[in-house]
């Protein structure tokens, strides 16, 4: 056997790639299971952006790029960040990376020295605490219940700053319970931050496109520009245009830090996919009637399963701002007995009964930082979602 790097034994693998897995494993044995883990649009890539890819293609942009990414992208990232956030940067302040997901991983191991700590709120994205970890910081999980609506207040911010306090993660729109930062939350949040000059903010905006709430999105940059020299904010095309597979995400911050994302990245991998950064130009440049219509799917679906979950007794759901998932509290589950005379303990035990007696796939609460709850996800179709609410209500009714 090998001896592999604390890095690697210390970490999980996602525990929403493990679902999916399971899922898969499960409809090869024949089982029909109704799928609510998926972590990414059920859309395809707009046909308008694959044909600038082929462009791209046609057009010779088959070479290296600059470490830091096209200037045609980060142009369309830099007028994007302006004209939705409000957000002023050079470009020269924009990186781009691989998807969201590794910018934010390389923008950790750039600044974490063992010991940093990182505070997480949870319920949180399942990758932060772990690329938090594989990167010798040590995540500080701060609880943020359904009673302050999943979210970080500055009372629980400040409390949980120390001198060893590196970064704090935000993510607006959050993945798993859709909730969203208003711009005076996150300039509540500023006020703290910048009396601690020490502490930077992570702001994952991944989901920031899709958008439900009344209240117009915003991000701490925007609204708070004193925080210049400590905020990374990210974002990234995958689910905001059905591009998971094409790999570019990008982010906003001070220029050392941006400098220093760009050192890593040129001995990592010397820059993210030229034809799919040429893709991402033109999406994030062209028109976004896609993304509306996108929009309004994801709404009409999100309503519809906010509505089926309510009306079953066992559960109870707040209405997401955004993103495309729901995070119901399974609290009235807990206690019960399944059919089999199985104690339902907690919401793993909720999720595999789901799972077992109902064929309905839900990732739980825990592998979020909260129980008892479950998520699940919008990015599937409105028949598989009445289905599979069908289906939970009456694994419900069964209980006793
Ligand atoms: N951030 C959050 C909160 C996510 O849920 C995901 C994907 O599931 C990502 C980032 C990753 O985005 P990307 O595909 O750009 O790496």
């Amino acid at each position: 056997r090998i001896k592999l790097a604390s890095r690697v034994t210390n970490i999980r693998v996602s525990p929403s790639t493990a679902a999916a897995q399971k899922v898969r494993d499960l409809k090869a044995e024949g089982r029909e299971i109704l799928n609510l883990t998926v972590g990414e649009p059920d859309f395809d890539t707009p046909q308008t952006i694959k044909d600038a890819a082929i462009a791209a293609i046609d057009a010779g942009d088959t070479k290296y790029t600059p470490v830091n990414g096209t200037e045609e992208l980060r142009k369309a990232v830099q007028h994007d960040f302006k004209t939705r956030l409000n957000i002023d940067c050079e470009l020269n302040e924009i990186c781009v990376g691989g998807g969201a997901k590794q910018v934010l991983f390389v923008a950790l191991m750039a600044t974490v020295e063992e010991g940093d700590e990182v505070i997480v709120p949870a319920p949180y994205w399942v990758s932060y605490p772990d690329m938090v970890i594989a990167n010798g910081g040590t995540p500080v999980i701060l609880t943020c219940g359904e009673d302050v609506g999943f979210k970080l207040t500055p009372q629980a911010l400040e409390a949980a700053i120390t001198p060893k306090t590196k970064w704090v993660i935000l993510n607006s729109p959050s993945n798993p319970t859709g909730a969203a930062y208003t711009a005076d939350e996150l300039r509540a949040l500023g006020d703290v931050l910048v009396k601690y000059p020490h502490v930077l903010v992570m702001c994952d905006e991944i989901y920031g496109r899709i958008w439900y709430a009344d209240f117009k999105p915003s991000s701490i940059l925007g609204v708070c520009p004193e925080l210049k020299g400590q905020a990374l904010v990210s974002n990234g095309i995958s689910k905001s245009y059905a591009m998971t597979g094409w790999r570019i995400g990008y982010a906003v911050g001070p220029l050392d830090l941006i400098n220093a994302i760009n050192k890593l990245q040129s001995q990592m991998s010397s820059c993210p996919s030229s034809v799919s950064q040429a893709a991402a130009a033109y999406a994030l440049t062209a028109d976004q009637s896609g993304v509306e219509e996108a929009v309004k799917v994801y709404r009409a679906r999100r309503d519809r399963a906010h509505e089926l979950i309510n009306a079953i007794p066992e559960l109870s759901c707040t209405l997401p701002d955004g993103a495309f998932y729901l995070f119901p509290s399974c609290a009235g589950a807990i206690g019960k007995t399944t059919p089999d005379g199985k104690l339902i303990e907690n919401d793993l035990d909720f999720g595999l009964y789901l799972l077992e007696s109902a064929g309905v796939a839900s990732v739980h609460g825990g592998a979020y930082g909260l129980e008892p709850y479950f998520r699940i996800s919008t990015a599937t179709s409105m028949e598989e979602i009445e289905a599979a609410c069908g289906k939970i209500a009456e694994a419900c009714a069964a209980l006793k």
